[in-house]
């Protein structure tokens, strides 16, 4: 696809089985020099979003009646494509994004490996079962929903796509994607692999914002919306789904407890890498990482002092195409305001911000959105920095007294995506089980602590609905029960 070089790369939206040019094209600049133009992706109207609704609804009605062994060979060749052009992609992702190259490349590999789950799942999960006992006969179907709209947000661009389009489509549904304006450019040319594979109207992209998301949210004859993003979008999509009654699955903000048991080792350097890591990878912009640090008070200076140390040792902020490279820029501009507002209110307040890691060319901050990761000490529990996702590279670490009070702080929030305990493994799993949260993961956080295997998602204004393993496969089907029971009159009434 020939993305290694540094030319801007145009992508183009694909409407029922080819590329549909645009007049319009927005430039997507790149987050590390900002005076660098990473490509152009087109600017669709909500008539593009139509036509796009119009073929994937007219595609709907033979797709559906195609055989599962046909679905699975072809989403294995758009697999196999992705994989053949994976290096190329990972450079575009990171110069669009600025993630590190790693980090990229990290994105790719789980958003394969959750492809090649469900097109391995496909046939187990999705078929017929026939059941007979002395009650009857039940034929249970999982039948296909209709055209599915996907929004996707700026951070995992990929990953987030493809958990979606795999399962929709190989359940037999159609669907049109909204990538995030933030980073469109590869996710573009990942989906155009994907759907040339599949005949006209299955898989059908276009760009856009809001307007574009809202015809997509609304339109009469989508079935389904598949989105992820934050909270507040997940709340006005909902209202859109409401009026037509639309399946939803939404996957949205979190704000991800860390707690740190009396019992964990903070002189395992090991594992004080993995906390560091995890919570600066993506440049802290990642649903699932932890963004309050609980740290039981008799491990806490400590811990504070191994955190520093290992920081420092560990992030290096620069050009995210080098490979030393753990932290890159912040993705957008608002973003980078933001979570600079945070800390300017933790400092006002009193709280101590501290720099972490190793910048290795000041230069990069001013050619890009670049900030140091930083943790606040000393914040109030209800305080901004704790109580909202700061979604950057900044994280509060505060103590807590016992494992009830630990709880009792983490489940303090409106949200519950993710979380992580930390500790002797039977003490931290013990704790888990009383946490509010879709996903808990013990003794390691982010994306190493994901499982594709068991479904992903959260509670409380998290989202509804889940992603990934059997369970998030389920979400692009409705399930048809035929029932013939062996009684069929109602044995209460007279006969
Ligand atoms: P966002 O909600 O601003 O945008 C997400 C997508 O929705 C974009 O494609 C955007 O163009 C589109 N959109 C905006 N308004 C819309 C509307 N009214 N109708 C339909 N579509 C609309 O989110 P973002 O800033 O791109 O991503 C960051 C947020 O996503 C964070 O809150 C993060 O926690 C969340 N997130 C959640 C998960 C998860 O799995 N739960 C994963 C990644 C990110």
């Amino acid at each position: 696809m020939g993305a290694t070089n540094n030319e801007p790369h145009t992508v183009e939206a694909y409407i029922n089985g080819e590329v549909y040019k645009s007049e319009e094209h927005e430039p997507r600049m790149n987050p590390a020099k900002t005076d660098e133009t990473a490509g152009y992706w087109p600017l669709n109207s909500v008539e593009d979003a139509k036509r796009a609704i119009d073929a994937a609804d007219a595609a709907f009605d033979s797709w559906r009646k195609t055989e599962m062994k046909d679905r699975v060979e072809r989403m294995k060749k758009g697999i196999q494509k992705i994989k053949d052009n994976q290096h190329d992609l990972a450079a575009l992702l990171s110069r669009e994004h600025g993630k590190p190259l790693y980090d990229a490349e990290g994105e790719l590999t789980v958003s394969i490996m959750f492809m090649e789950y469900a097109a391995d799942n496909a046939e187990r999960v999705y078929k017929e079962e026939i059941n007979e006992d002395e009650r009857g006969k039940n034929v249970l179907r999982h039948e296909p929903i209709g055209v599915v709209s996907a929004i996707s947000p700026w951070n995992y661009p990929l990953a987030l796509s493809t958990e979606k389009i795999a399962p929709a489509l190989l359940a037999g549904n159609t669907m049109v994607l909204k990538p995030s304006p933030m980073a469109p450019l590869t996710v573009t040319e990942v989906t155009h692999l994907i759907a040339e594979e599949f005949p006209a109207g299955v898989l059908n992209i276009v760009h856009g914002d809001a307007d574009v998301g809202i015809e997509l949210t609304s339109n009469d004859k989508v079935r389904k919306i598949a989105f992820t993003g934050g909270t507040n979008t997940g709340k006005h999509i909902m209202k859109a789904a409401a009026e037509t009654i639309k399946n939803v699955t939404l996957e949205l903000g979190g704000n991800d407890p860390a707690i740190f048991l009396d019992d964990f080792d903070v002189n395992d350097e090991a594992a004080m890498r993995r906390v560091v890591i995890s919570n600066f990878l993506t440049g802290g912009q990642i649903c699932m990482i932890a963004k309050r640090m609980y740290v039981h008070e008799s491990i806490y200076d400590q811990f504070v002092e191994k955190y520093i140390e290992a920081a420092n040792k560990w992030l290096r902020i620069g050009d995210p195409t080098k490979e030393e490279t753990t932290v890159g820029p912040v993705n957008n501009k608002n973003q980078l305001e933001f979570v600079q507002d945070l800390l300017d209110d933790s400092e006002k307040q009193g709280y101590e911000v501290k720099q972490l890691g190793k910048v290795d060319d000041e230069e990069f901050f001013e050619k890009g959105y670049f900030m140091y990761p930083t943790i606040v000490l000393g914040a109030d529990y209800d305080s901004r920095v704790v109580a909202e996702e700061q979604f950057g590279p900044t994280v509060p670490i505060l103590k807590f007294k016992d494992d009830a009070h630990a709880i009792e702080l983490a489940n303090d929030s409106e949200l519950g995506l993710t979380s992580s305990v930390w500790g002797e493994e039977e003490h931290a799993i013990e704790v888990s089980r009383h946490i509010e949260a879709g996903v808990t993961m013990v003794n390691t956080a982010a994306i190493q602590g994901l499982d594709i295997r068991y479904p992903f998602g959260g509670v409380k204004q998290s989202g509804i609905g889940r992603e990934y393993g059997e369970e998030g496969m389920l979400e692009y089907v409705d399930s048809h029960a035929i029932n013939i029971p062996k009684t069929k009159d109602l044995p209460h009434i007279p006969q």
